[in-house]
C-alpha cells in the first residue's frame, strides 16, 4: 500500500524510493528501451531514429542514450500538434501546455496511464514532505492548460486530503479560505506568496496567524535567500518544487524535509547534465544544462529534453535516504526566457507584438521589477517623434493599445512607457531587451 510511516522515514512508495542504484539503473535501461520502442511510433522520432539509424534493440546500455541527438521546444512547436503523439488520439484523455504563450504552445498529451503515473508522483512529493489525509491543501495556482494547479490537485486527491481549488489570484478571497477552513498546506507561487504577505497587512492581519504549516513553491525561479523570507514571513516551511510541462508539470524534481536540494525522480525521468554549447555530458557537481528522457510515458515520450534549465546534481546522499539523486535550485536558463508571476515569456513575443503595431519604432526594453513585493513589468517603447507633437490622447491610445495587444499575448499586462526614438541605449552586438531589478 502506497504511503506509510515507518521509524524509518516518511515514504509514499518505500521500494522505489530508497532502491538500490543497481537495480535502479536496471529499471531505467528496461524502461527506457520501452520509451524508445513506444517513441518509435511518433512521426518526430520514427523520422528520427531511421534518419540516424537507430533502432530500440540497440539500446544496450543507458549510455548509448548519446547516440540520439536531443529534443528541443523549437522541435515540438515545428511538430505542432500531434507529430510527437505515440498512442492514437483514443487513448489520449488530457493535454496540457507550456504556461505564457497563446499561440502555438507546446501541447503535451496524456493517456490515462500518464496522468496516473504523474499523480503519483505528486502524491509521492507531497507525502515526502508531510502531507497527510488530515489535510487541508489550499491550491493558488492557475488551473486549466497550465499543468501547476490540476497536477498537485490529483496527487493531494490521492493522497486524501481536502482540497480547496482556489486557483490563483483574488487575494482577499484567498485569505477568507485560509482562515474560513483552517488550510493547513498551500501551493503558491513565490512572488505571489510574497505578494499575499501585504495583504495580510492591508487587512491588519497576521500572515503567522494560520494553520498554514507546509507551503510548495516553485514555476518560478527564486533564491534560497527569498525562501528563507517566505518562511520567515509566514511561520511555515516552503519546499521547492520543479518541474516543466515538457516533462508532465510539476513533480519532476521536489525537496524532501531536509531542503538541500530537490530529489529528481529517475525512475520516472533518465537525468542529464549537459554542457550547454558542446552537448557533452558532464560529472556530478558541475553545472549544466538539464536534459531530460520521459521514462513512462505513453502518449507523448520525449527523449533527451533541452530545459534550457541551468542546473547542476549535488554529489553524496541524502540523509532522508531516498536514492534519487539531487539537482540543486535552478540557477538560470541558457536562452532568453523570462519567468514572471510563474509565466513563460520570451522577448521575441514582445517584439513580434510590438512589430505589428504601426509607427512604432525597432528599440524596446522590458524591465522587471519587484516593488512592495509586487513582480511588475514595464516595457518601454520608441516611438515615431510625432506623436510627442501631437494630440497627447494620440500617445495615450497607443499605449493602451500596445498594452491590450502584449496583454493579449504574453497574458500579463504590463506597463508601457513610450518614448522618443533613439532614447533607450543602442548596443552594438546583441540587444539587451531586459533588465531584471528583482531582488529578494
Ligand atoms: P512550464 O512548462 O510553463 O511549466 O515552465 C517550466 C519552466 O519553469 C522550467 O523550465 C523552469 O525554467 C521554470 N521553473 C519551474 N519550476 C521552477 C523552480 N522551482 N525553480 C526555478 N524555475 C522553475
Ligand atoms: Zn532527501
Amino acid at each position: 500500500m502506497a504511503g506509510r510511516d515507518t521509524e524509518e522515514g516518511m515514504y509514499w512508495e518505500k521500494d522505489i524510493e530508497t532502491m538500490n542504484r543497481e537495480d535502479l539503473a536496471a529499471l531505467q535501461l528496461e524502461r527506457l528501451q520501452k520509451t524508445i520502442g513506444q517513441a518509435a511510433n511518433s512521426f518526430y522520432y520514427n523520422n528520427l531514429f531511421k534518419e540516424i539509424g537507430l533502432k530500440a534493440e540497440d539500446v544496450l546500455a543507458l549510455a548509448d542514450l548519446g547516440k540520439i541527438p536531443p529534443t528541443t521546444k523549437d522541435d515540438l512547436r515545428e511538430h505542432w500538434p500531434y507529430g510527437f503523439l505515440a498512442t492514437s488520439k483514443d487513448e489520449l484523455v488530457r493535454m496540457h501546455s507550456s504556461s505564457g504563450t497563446t499561440g502555438r504552445a507546446t501541447v503535451i498529451f496524456h493517456t490515462q496511464s500518464d496522468i496516473d503515473s504523474w499523480t503519483n508522483l505528486l502524491s509521492r512529493c507531497m507525502y515526502m514532505t508531510g502531507m497527510r489525509k488530515r489535510d487541508v491543501f489550499q491550491i493558488m495556482m492557475t488551473y486549466g492548460l497550465f499543468t501547476g494547479g490540476l497536477g498537485f490537485h490529483y496527487g493531494a486527491e490521492k493522497i486524501g486530503a481536502l482540497i480547496i481549488p482556489a486557483g490563483a489570484g483574488n487575494s482577499k478571497r484567498q485569505i477568507q479560505l485560509l482562515k474560513d477552513f483552517e488550510t493547513t498546506v498551500i501551493h503558491i507561487i513565490p512572488s505571489y506568496a510574497l505578494h499575499l504577505s501585504t495583504v495580510f497587512e492591508e487587512l491588519d492581519m497576521d500572515p503567522q496567524d494560520t494553520h498554514i504549516r507546509i507551503a510548495y513553491i516553485g514555476a518560478e525561479p527564486h533564491s534560497e535567500k527569498m525562501r528563507q523570507k517566505i518562511e520567515a514571513i509566514y511561520g511555515f516551511k516552503a519546499f521547492n518544487s520543479y518541474g516543466l510541462s515538457e516533462m508532465n508539470g510539476p513533480g519532476v524534481a521536489f525537496e524532501c524535509p531536509f531542503q538541500n536540494g530537490l530529489h529528481i525522480w529517475e525512475d520516472n525521468f533518465l537525468v542529464e547534465i549537459l554542457d550547454p554549447a558542446t552537448l557533452q555530458p558532464l560529472p556530478d557537481g558541475a553545472e549544466g544544462e538539464l536534459v531530460l528522457t520521459t521514462l513512462v510515458r505513453e502518449g507523448m515520450p520525449i527523449i533527451r529534453y533541452r530545459t534550457k534549465d541551468l542546473t547542476r546534481i549535488i554529489p553524496g546522499t541524502c540523509p532522508c535516504g531516498r536514492t534519487h539523486r539531487r539537482i540543486e535550485r535552478i540557477k538560470g536558463r541558457t536562452d532568453d526566457m523570462l519567468i514572471l508571476k510563474g509565466v513563460n515569456i520570451f522577448p521575441i513575443q514582445i517584439e513580434k507584438k510590438l512589430m505589428e503595431i504601426p509607427r512604432v519604432g525597432k528599440n524596446f526594453l522590458i524591465i522587471l521589477d519587484r516593488e512592495d513585493y509586487n513582480d511588475q513589468m514595464t516595457v518601454k517603447v520608441e516611438v515615431e517623434r510625432q506623436f510627442f507633437q501631437g494630440d497627447l490622447k494620440h500617445l495615450e491610445q497607443l499605449r493602451r493599445k500596445i498594452s491590450e495587444g502584449l496583454k493579449s499575448d504574453i497574458l500579463i499586462t504590463p506597463k508601457v512607457d513610450l518614448v522618443e526614438p533613439d532614447s533607450l541605449p543602442q548596443s552594438e552586438g546583441k540587444a539587451q531587451r531586459v533588465i531584471d531589478n528583482r531582488k529578494d
